[in-house]
């Protein structure tokens, strides 16, 4: 084995390799610790943090609760860690990581500017070799991919992108160094999640902002504010609830879709519910609406006139209010952002709103962004386009399993996997966050995809197997169950990542069925299912002899919050 040219880890050959020190890779790296695996971690940042480390754009920052948002697997450092707002800023949640990567003494197996660009089963002894971007190669018995489901970011196809002669910035490409908007023209392209924040902060300083917005999105306020000492008592005290909120909710959030149907109320009883929770912090609005909202297009129409009069009553210029009023979409199909004061923004005489629907941008020039109506001079162009999302990440390395077989020619219709956590003919390979698990609050699908990895993992090491692959019928069946059962949803209608649709990548414009769609709890009962059944039903596992073995015997269970909390891991309700 070559030896990497970056200091830090020396031995080629481990147990298990871990791709990304984001969320979920930190904890898959504590974890297989945990089992006393040798474990090497590579990720490509300087630094830990994964999204959190990339995305340090100004103006990021949580739109989870903070505090449903951090690890729940260890009491200490829910003791330890008290959040300082609602709603944290990207800062703070890149500390978080740094804390957690000290404390559980995790960095002594991270080698940071390590990008990971091919990965190879070997079939011969049933281990995984992965080269970096310097040549270095390494081998282990199981590879961990955990490279984000938002990682990859994409960059419009634009003629001269690369032409232009001053700043230009992506949002989650964010240099370290600051940035000054004072006294500049500046433009950002996008206006999704990312976009949004970036806009309210951009705004303050500049001394010309003009938004290019090709598909308004309907947002939220966000109602972020302090933590103070009494509420930090609380929500220490409380963490058992807030834990088993985020488990029962479809989502992962304390916010749970209201099982009623918008129909249950009258017009005016209805509108005072919604006025109420518009006001709520997060995902109140969007993700503890009436069922029906999601899946009758009659329902959503209702709650979409609503958030369009609320962008009416914000916007005084009522030519401009129009062009912020999404159309072509309802309510809550994509990602709804949230804001402080964005709609606000476009009353100021500094802040210009560019309809690319109605004018759209033809190049980048060296000097700013011509249009079909005007050329646009500025001093920076931010680009918050968005992500390659959910194989984006996974697409980026050249990962062969059987046969030589890329996950990339395997997924080109769309990816195939069993729970989102392995797919067929890649043995011992892993994806905390991969294709079709279920994503809601992020960080409680990645820490519940962990503990199955682990327990899978720790499974194969009691038994003595020495490689695991899912059944293709097995993943057959989760393939079809979850892109079926996307299709009750209106977003499975809509472009956005959520249907994997992007404008700006080849072959990414076809909608699929990226993620789970079922919700927490139904994901986890399929999952729970698996390991009451000894795994066996949807794995073949391996043994020296390189026979399947048939009836491997169940001990490890999931600990998913059980530990944290003081109890066992919460029954799943199928939801
Ligand atoms: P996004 O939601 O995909 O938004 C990308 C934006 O760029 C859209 O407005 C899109 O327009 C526009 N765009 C893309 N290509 C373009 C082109 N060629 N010309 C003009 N406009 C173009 O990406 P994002 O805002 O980075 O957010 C991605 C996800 O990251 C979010 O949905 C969320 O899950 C996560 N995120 C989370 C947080 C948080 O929790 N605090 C913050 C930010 C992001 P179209 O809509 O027309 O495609």
């Amino acid at each position: 084995m070559q030896k990497s040219e970056k200091a830090g880890l020396v031995n080629g050959k481990f147990d298990a390799i871990v791709i990304g020190a984001g969320s979920a890779g930190l904890y898959q790296l504590h974890r297989l610790k945990e089992l006393g695996l040798n474990v090497a971690l590579f990720e490509a940042g300087t630094g830990v943090g994964g999204a959190w480390y990339w995305n340090r754009y100004p103006g990021a920052r949580f739109d989870s609760e903070s505090y449903t948002y951090g690890y729940f697997f260890s009491q200490d450092l829910l003791r330890e860690w008290s959040w300082s707002e609602h709603f944290a800023a990207q800062p703070e949640t890149e500390r978080y990581f740094n804390y957690v990567a000290d404390k559980f003494d995790l960095r002594g197996n991270i080698q940071c500017s390590s990008r990971v660009t091919e990965a190879q089963y070997r079939e011969n002894d049933n281990r995984w070799e992965i080269a970096l971007e310097d040549g270095a190669r390494y081998e282990a018995r199981y590879l961990i991919a955990a490279v984000g489901p938002l990682t990859e970011p994409t960059l419009p196809a634009y003629e001269g992108v690369s032409s232009f002669a001053g700043e230009a910035y992506h949002t989650a490409r964010w240099p370290k160094a600051p940035i000054s908007f004072v006294g500049k023209r500046v433009a950002v392209i996008g206006t999704g999640a990312s976009g949004v924040q970036t806009i309210q902060e951009v705004a303050k300083t500049a001394s010309s902002l003009t938004v290019f917005q090709r598909t308004p999105n309907y947002c939220v306020p966000l109602g972020n504010s302090s933590i103070d000492d009494k509420t930090q008592k609380n929500i220490r005290d409380n963490y058992p609830k807030i834990y088993s909120r985020c488990l029962e909710s479809a989502g992962g959030f304390i916010h749970n879709v209201d099982p009623r149907s918008v129909f249950e109320l009258s017009s005016e009883e209805r509108e005072a519910h919604w006025e109420k929770i518009y006001h709520e912090p997060g995902m109140a609005m969007w993700l503890g609406n009436f069922h029906d909202i999601f899946i009758d297009e009659h329902a959503n129409n209702l709650v979409s006139e609503f958030m369009r009069k609320k962008i009416r009553q914000r916007v005084k210029d009522p030519k401009v209010a129009e062009r912020l009023v999404p159309k072509n979409h309802g309510f809550g199909t994509r990602r709804v952002p949230l804001e402080t004061g964005y709609y606000e923004l476009f009353n100021s005489p500094n802040v210009k709103l560019v309809d690319l629907q109605e004018t759209p941008i033809l190049r980048i020039t060296p000097v700013g962004i011509q249009t079909t109506d005007a050329n646009f001079e500025f001093d920076m162009i931010i680009y918050a386009t968005g992500f390659d999302a959910i194989t984006g990440g996974f697409d980026k390395i050249d990962i062969r399993g059987i046969d030589g077989t890329r996950l990339k020619e395997k997924w080109s219709n769309g990816p195939i996997t069993f729970l989102g956590t392995t797919t067929a003919g890649f043995p011992n390979f892993f994806m905390p966050g991969g294709p079709l698990t279920w994503l809601g609050n992020i960080p409680r699908g990645l820490e519940y995809n962990v503990d199955f990895i682990t327990a899978l993992i720790a499974h194969m090491l009691d038994k003595k197997f020495i490689a695991i692959d899912a059944k293709p019928e097995s993943e057959a069946e989760w393939t079809t169950f979850s892109t079926e059962g996307a299709k009750k949803f209106l977003s499975s209608k809509v472009d956005s990542w959520f249907t994997g649709v992007n404008t700006n990548v080849k072959g990414k414009q076809k909608r699929t069925s990226p993620f789970y769609r079922g919700g927490g709890p139904a994901y986890r009962v399929r999952c729970e299912k698996t390991i009451r059944d000894g795994y066996n039903k949807d794995f073949n596992f391996y043994s020296d002899a390189n026979e399947p073995n048939i009836e491997p015997e169940l001990k490890i269970s999931l600990r998913s919050g059980g530990d944290a909390i003081g109890r066992a891991p919460q029954k799943a309700v199928a939801g």
